[in-house]
């Protein structure tokens, strides 16, 4: 599928040919749960034979695990699947190395062919704490990734969520990096979700403490 947000960014998301075994990084945050959504619909939409897994670094710090299953439950009750949710990696790790490590041995142990990954952009404003590192969006991309959001700021995933209908999976997303629980607003992940909140004029309910 073919997405083009209000500033005319282009959003790709699609499974190459041939290939029939993919899995996803979730975290339970924003992006990673839209990739999932937008990869379910994909399938079904399409009819396609799909074996999906989806992938949760079980990051202590923000309780990764219990967001993941939450966001894997809606999605199951929405699309009327049942997903294989695997834990892997080591969830002790700083936010920004978390994933390096279990997305190799992902690769390496063959459990799926493609990885798609929601990484994107740090926002090109100042937020009082500065961002972490993330790729750069021009460099080559590994054949066994698949980085759909790679150019993206969080207002163009936000805009997905409101294209698709479907703010509730939004507002099940944990962002914070620095709370199991409710959103601590200081860390560099509350202030871009924000952010994003704020270039779209909407209003993010916490009723469920994200
Ligand atoms: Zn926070």
């Amino acid at each position: 599928m073919k997405i083009i947000c209000k500033d005319s960014t282009e959003v790709i998301v699609e499974i190459p040919k041939g290939v029939s075994k993919i899995g996803v990084m979730l975290s339970g945050g924003m992006d990673s749960s839209l990739l999932l959504y937008l990869l379910l619909k994909e399938i079904t939409d399409n009819k396609k034979n799909m074996n999906l897994t989806v992938f949760n670094v079980p990051n202590v710090l923000d309780n990764a695990i219990f967001f993941s299953k939450r966001v894997v439950n809606y999605l199951e009750d929405y699309f009327s699947v049942k997903l294989e949710l695997i834990n892997i990696g080591d969830g002790t790790l700083a936010h920004n190395k978390i994933i390096r490590t279990p997305s190799r041995e992902i690769e390496e142990k063959k459990y799926v062919e493609k990885l798609f990954v929601g990484i994107n952009q740090n926002p090109p404003v100042e937020f009082p704490i500065s961002g972490p590192w993330r790729r750069d969006p021009d460099s080559p991309i590994p054949p066994f990734y698949i980085f759909p959001f790679i150019r993206l700021y969080k207002n163009h995933i936000l805009e997905m969520y409101e294209k698709y209908n479907i703010m509730e999976l939004c507002y099940l997303t944990h962002s914070c990096t620095m709370s199991t629980g409710i959103r601590c607003n200081n860390c560099f992940q509350c202030y871009e979700r924000a952010w994003a909140f704020e270039q779209l004029n909407i209003k993010d309910d916490n009723k469920y403490g994200t």
